[in-house]
């Protein structure tokens, strides 16, 4: 009996004890959670990563809702650009990691490093002088953190970009030039590369000094090689008169001042891998000669084709998502050559076309004539067409720089 009370009683105080331990942890974390909050209130809120691609950089912009301090550091193997935020935390909401595949950046990852540390990590192989992190206030959210890769120039007056560029991977889901039955539509459709992958690439809007001296620009005389383009009714080829007009237009620009990058100077193809190279690669390599050099305009020059003789005229293409300068480029071009050659205008189009979308300046793909149309197959093989075709272009391309 009583060692049954006593057993009772051990009971008693044993269930007693749980529920004081049991407190004192629920208490304890209510209260952790409570000074966390507290502290959270004080803290920064990392709510969004934006990442935006122009010409000259690659930026990257944090939003958060406080003012903090931050401290920039540099990992190798591979590089990393490492901004880490104090007295802040990020919001659930932001997306940890995201590819960005510009000249100047890889990826970018967000990630909270400590209870109060929010780190950002940039894979980015630029030199010291091409990249920049500054703070913001105001504007759209209350604190921005900065973080800018590639020609930034300032009081350096412009660092040269010193970066190893990769060649870009194209998805598998592109469709070059091979795609389409085309039984519509005109010559531009077909084989300038449309392209099918669903990236939106941004450009930005550059601005220039007036006059074509010391201009760089890339010339991109359309197909070459073993891509022959469209061939006109008497067996005209479109990569020989693009080649033609490209020849002359880069003899004019030199001659006013201008340094131009011509894609090829012969009946070649551009890629390295020549006949080999699929479609993404030939149209990669073109966009690449202006990228790498950093041109300041690029001017993809082809002729127009279509299933019947009966269409004509001039057509100047921009990219879809491009800058308005590479619209504007597409309009004086056409224009001009319309001027000098008295072809029809017929206007100047978006297009998603890859050597208007992948060159990171503004750029404009010129249907110069309807190789298929007897009149201006003939235009465009003679001494004269060629000769004019090239005035009107550089008069566009002067009237652009203005
Ligand atoms: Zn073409």
């Amino acid at each position: 009996m009583q060692y049954c009370e006593k057993r009772a009683w051990l009971g008693l105080l044993g269930r007693a004890m749980l529920f004081i331990a049991g407190f004192v942890l629920i208490f304890g974390a209510a209260h952790a959670e409570a000074a966390f909050a507290e502290r959270a209130g004080s803290m920064s809120e990392i709510k969004a990563v934006r990442v935006s691609n122009s010409a000259d950089k690659t930026r990257i912009v944090l939003d958060g809702t406080k003012e903090t301090s931050y401290k920039v550091s540099v990992l190798s193997n591979p590089q990393r650009i490492v901004v880490d935020i104090q007295n802040a935390w990020l919001s659930p909401d932001v997306k940890k990691s995201t590819t960005i595949d510009s000249r100047f950046a890889k990826a970018v990852r967000i990630a909270q490093h400590d209870t109060s540390t929010v780190r950002v990590v940039v894979e980015s192989s630029v030199g010291k002088n091409n990249y920049k992190v500054f703070p913001l206030k105001g504007g759209s959210t209350a604190y921005r953190i900065v973080l800018d890769f590639g020609n930034l120039g300032g009081s350096s007056g412009g660092a040269a970009i010193d970066f190893n560029p990769k060649p870009k991977e194209e998805s598998a889901g592109s469709t070059g030039g091979s795609s389409g039955t085309a039984t519509t539509g005109t010559a531009a459709e077909k084989d300038n590369g449309t392209d099918g992958s669903t990236d939106v690439v941004v450009k930005g809007e550059p601005v220039f000094t007036p006059g074509l001296k010391g201009k760089i620009i890339a010339l991109d005389a359309g197909h070459g090689g073993s891509d022959v383009g469209a061939i006109g009714p008497t067996g005209v080829t479109e990569k020989g008169v693009t080649l033609r007009v490209a020849l002359e237009l880069q003899k004019k620009l030199i001659a006013e001042g201008a340094s131009v990058i011509m894609t090829r100077t012969t009946d070649t193809e551009v890629s390295p891998k020549k006949a080999k190279a699929s479609d993404i690669e030939e149209l990669q390599a073109r966009c690449d000669a202006g990228n790498d050099k950093n041109a300041d305009i690029f001017v993809s020059l082809h002729m127009d084709s279509f299933t019947n003789s009966s269409p004509s005229g001039t057509t100047g293409y921009y990219y879809v998502n491009g800058s308005k300068a590479g619209r504007r480029l597409a309009k004086e071009l056409s224009e001009a050559l319309v001027a000098e050659l008295g072809t029809g205008n017929r206007g100047t189009k978006s297009c998603n076309f890859y050597v208007v979308k992948h060159t990171t300046m503004p750029a404009a793909l010129i249907e110069m004539a309807f190789i298929s149309n007897d009149k201006e197959e003939r235009l465009m093989n003679s001494e004269a067409g060629v000769k004019k075709a090239a005035e009107g272009l550089l008069k566009g391309i002067r009237s652009f720089f203005g």
